[in-house]
């Protein structure tokens, strides 16, 4: 029996920025890859890079024993998963479906049940890692539901990336996502306005990164995602905030969160306030920029109170 013969065939539903070279890899590694995407463009596209395509989600889950879903929302999800024409009605008893989506936890849970009652298996597997970790094969997932689902989905998970750790039940994958994105979010605000006090008072980019860097104020969007050019040389702020993670994928992980603090009753007021700032900076046309690009619109805001 061959290597390929022996793995199992995947449905692929979303052949995005990151679906595309997720599957992409998966063929790479010698999986059979069933793709299905509304857009034809990324149709064609996917089959350059060897992924079987198919007309619907039906022909997807034909054959499939796992099922990956990477859609831009919960609501495309759903849609996904229920109605006659959708994945639980046409997915062989006991198939696993993995949701790599970013989506809301109370949606993931209640897609968990959804696919219970209809006799499949589920994990939330939300990521992190942009389109970049997405072509390298090193994203890292984050993982909600049974265990022993997550041991058959690992070989595949650990092909797209280079991590995949188990967060507990269902929607603990969404739960841990959204937390470290508000916490990023948050402190990227806290970097830049660091900086812009900096400028302020006198205080070289360099000196403060120096310090910083080095001490309690350091953190991944000061060493790595540097707000300011200079410090850290590939850091987007030194391809005009180029993305990157963009303000508008920011914002989406930032009102999920919010959503998610109402509904649990969660005070989250600096997540509140980030929200409001991603907001303003979208509304102000930077929605594609990097979301370190809070930095020049704090500055400048800065210059206009000074003036
Ligand atoms: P994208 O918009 O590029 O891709 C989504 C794809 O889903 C599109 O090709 C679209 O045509 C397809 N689609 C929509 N409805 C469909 C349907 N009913 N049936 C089949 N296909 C359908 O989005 P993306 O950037 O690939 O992001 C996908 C998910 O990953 C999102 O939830 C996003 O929040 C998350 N994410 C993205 C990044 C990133 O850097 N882009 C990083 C981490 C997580």
């Amino acid at each position: 029996m061959s290597a390929a013969a022996e793995k199992p065939t995947v449905g692929f539903v979303g052949l995005g920025h990151m679906g595309a070279p997720m599957a992409a890899n998966l063929v790479a590694a010698g999986y059979r890859v069933r793709g299905y995407d509304v857009v034809p463009e990324a149709l064609a596209k996917a089959r350059e890079s060897g992924v079987e395509t198919v007309a619907s989600l039906a022909e997807t889950a034909s054959g499939a024993a796992i099922v990956i879903t990477m859609l831009p929302s919960g609501a495309h999800v759903h849609d996904c998963y229920e109605g006659g024409q959708g994945l639980l009605a046409h997915c062989a008893p006991g198939t696993l479906l993995v949701d790599c989506s970013t989506i809301d936890v109370f949606d993931a849970r209640e897609l968990h049940l959804a696919v219970a009652r209809a006799g499949h298996r589920a994990l939330d597997a939300p990521v992190s890692g942009g389109v970049v970790g997405a072509e390298a094969g090193t994203l890292t997932f984050m993982v909600g539901g049974a265990a022993s689902d997550l041991q058959e989905a690992e070989p595949l998970l650990l092909v797209m990336g280079a991590r995949a750790v188990h967060c507990g039940d269902a929607g603990a994958g969404q739960a841990a996502k959204i937390c470290n994105n508000m916490l990023l979010g948050i402190s990227m605000i806290g970097v830049a306005e660091a900086f812009v006090l900096a400028d302020r008072l006198g205080l070289s980019q360099q000196a403060l990164f120096d310090v910083a860097s080095t001490s309690s104020g350091q953190c991944w969007s000061l060493t790595t995602n540097c707000p300011v050019p200079g410090p850290v040389p590939t850091s987007p702020a030194n391809r005009d905030y180029q993305a990157g993670f963009a303000v508008a994928l920011m914002l989406k992980d930032l009102r999920l969160s919010q959503s998610a603090a109402q509904a649990s009753g969660a005070l989250t007021e600096l997540g509140r306030h980030a929200t409001e700032v991603y907001e303003q900076l979208a509304a102000g046309g930077a929605g594609h920029k990097d979301f370190s690009a809070v930095y020049p619109a704090i500055s400048e805001a800065s210059g206009r109170m000074a003036r």
